[in-house]
């Protein structure tokens, strides 16, 4: 008899500045463990030795949400007062990420993730939705946060589509920067209905998506972002 060996997921560990303190959100960690994964939290680091030995062990790598990626890494300068930014994520994650990247191993974004592998790959972010993208659309909810408050329109013919087999699915929405120019090689795969991009992906990765909502927050009781899980999990398999 074999044993089983679930994949592991390297996931990208959150910072707390008031305490320095280490973090992490179970959801992240269930998602992926309901999915038949197997969740590491991944260390700080700056060296990129430690990482590619990490990244061996590893056969998948989700980013997380947190903070705001610095504006410098996408050529901008920092709109004082509205940006928070955490240098030792956006160290880490870019170095995990051209790691993945080059290895061709799945990679998941969330929220913060989404922003920052654009980032990584070229693309721009909007600093501040209601400064620079002001619309109807709500994006930064109150809790509880496991609750819907807009919808996505899903494109047909994407991934996502083909996961879900819906067009359209509310979600929930808790971020105050989203895509402006999307890097070259993602493509979109779902909006909200002010038209920010809300899902990415790269067609000729063997998994690289991204989500601009909170699906750790949701696949408990909603079935379409436990397949969300589901599929990134097995395309490790
Ligand atoms: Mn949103």
């Amino acid at each position: 008899m074999t044993r089983q060996h679930k994949p592991i997921v390297g996931v990208m560990p959150l910072w707390d500045d008031e305490q320095e303190a280490i973090r992490m959100r179970p959801g992240y960690m269930d998602g992926i463990s309901q999915a038949g994964g197997l969740p590491i939290i991944f260390p700080f680091t700056e060296n990129e030795q430690d990482v590619e030995q990490l990244a061996e062990v590893c056969d998948g790598f989700l980013f997380t949400g947190g903070p705001d990626i610095t504006p410098e890494l996408y050529h901008e300068n920092t709109m004082e007062g509205l940006v928070t930014v955490c240098p030792k994520r956006d160290i880490l994650e870019s170095i995990v990420f051209r790691t993945a990247f080059e290895q061709d191993k799945p990679i998941l974004g969330i929220c913060r993730g989404i922003q920052a592998i654009n980032v990584f790959l070229g693309g721009s972010l909007y600093q501040d939705i209601p400064m620079q993208y002001p619309s109807e659309t709500e994006h930064h909810q109150v809790p509880p946060y496991d609750q819907p408050v807009h919808d996505v329109t899903i494109s047909e013919g994407t991934p996502l589509y083909e996961c879900f087999g819906v067009d359209r699915l509310p979600v929930n929405s808790h971020h105050h920067q989203a895509i402006k120019r999307l890097a070259p090689g993602l493509k979109a795969m779902a909006f909200s209905p002010d038209g920010l991009i809300e899902a990415a992906y790269m067609p000729e990765k063997r998994f690289l998506w991204a989500v601009q909502w909170h699906p750790e927050l949701l696949f408990r009781t909603e079935t379409h972002n436990r397949e969300l899980f589901q599929a990134f999990v097995d395309s490790m398999l």
